[in-house]
């Protein structure tokens, strides 16, 4: 039971971290960038200052307050990777001028300018790089393929395949995320990271749709689109250090998660 006495208090703010913030806080997550490609690509200058800009005006906040600062970075850092699973220590692939490059490089210098922030101002650091993550809450409009998938399916539509399907991502449940990121902010300051965050089973897309059409049920078909440009063909994370530093790994099956996140979106398409 809580003391009689306490007072719980949560500020909400509207603001564009590519502009200058003054606050009082001692520890920032740094979650601030569109990550779902259709988004990302919609203003990919915006994109590119959001990881930017964004980051340095948060590291100097956090630098003028002395807080503890994590950043969310990304498995597109390491591009179309050319190893597999992808431990931290590899540079990746990466097109610097692509139409995922806003995103993939935004990020990339995000995390350059929070280990120079880290080795020239002494600053508490985090950095966690981040794998494919779903679950309830996501936009039906997101753009993302667990959310077009689930929502195609309930609404009876074809899933829509782009390629063969058979590049593969390794899909992460929100909760299991969380846990990891709060994690992290606790750990001792001389974990900076980069640490990968995800859940390393491996599944195609043309899996992927096979399990969500059996558990949101229905009749679709699958209909094959183009393949967008620079998209990666497999991806997995290596958690040998999240797992030893962090003592965390996912705890959440995809079939598990997937039925929680079919249940959010057949309540919110209902509605
Ligand atoms: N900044 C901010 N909030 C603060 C302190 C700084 O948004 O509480 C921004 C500010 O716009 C600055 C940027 O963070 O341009 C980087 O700050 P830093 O102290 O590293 O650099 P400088 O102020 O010397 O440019
Ligand atoms: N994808 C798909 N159908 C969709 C949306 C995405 O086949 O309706 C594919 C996409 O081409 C990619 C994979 O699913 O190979 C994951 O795409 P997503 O946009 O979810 O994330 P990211 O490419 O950033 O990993």
């Amino acid at each position: 039971m809580l003391p009689t006495c306490s007072i719980i208090l949560f500020e909400l703010m509207r603001h564009d971290v590519t502009f200058p913030l003054y606050v009082e806080v001692d520890r920032i997550f740094n979650l601030a960038c569109p990550a779902s490609p259709i988004h990302y690509q919609h203003d990919p200058v915006q994109t590119t200052k959001t990881s930017v800009h964004g980051a340095i005006n948060m590291l100097g906040l956090a630098k003028r307050v002395k807080a503890r600062i994590l950043q969310a970075s990304t498995s597109e850092v390491y591009g179309d990777p050319e190893i597999h699973p992808q431990p931290e220590s590899y540079w990746g692939k990466v097109n610097p001028v692509g139409i995922r490059s806003c995103y993939d490089e935004g990020k990339r210098c995000a995390e350059t300018l929070f280990f120079d922030y880290h080795r020239q101002h002494r600053m508490q650091i985090k950095v966690v790089r981040i794998f494919n993550t779903y679950g309830p809450r996501m936009h039906p409009d997101d753009g993302r393929v667990v959310s077009n998938f689930i929502c195609q399916a309930l609404q009876g539509k074809d899933l829509t395949i782009y390629g063969d399907g058979a590049q593969t991502r390794s899909f992460c449940y929100v909760d299991d995320l969380v846990e990891g990121m709060l994690r992290m902010m606790d750990s001792p300051p001389e974990l900076t990271g980069p640490v990968n965050m995800g859940n390393p089973t491996e599944f195609s897309m043309l899996e992927l749709a096979e399990k969500i059409i059996t558990i949101a049920g229905g009749r679709s078909q699958l209909c094959f689109k183009p393949l967008p440009e620079d998209d990666p063909r497999q991806r997995q994370q290596d958690i040998t250090l999240a797992e030893k530093a962090l003592g965390w790994s996912p705890k959440v099956s995809l079939e598990e998660g997937l039925r929680e996140t079919v249940a959010y979106f057949r309540r919110i398409l209902a509605k």
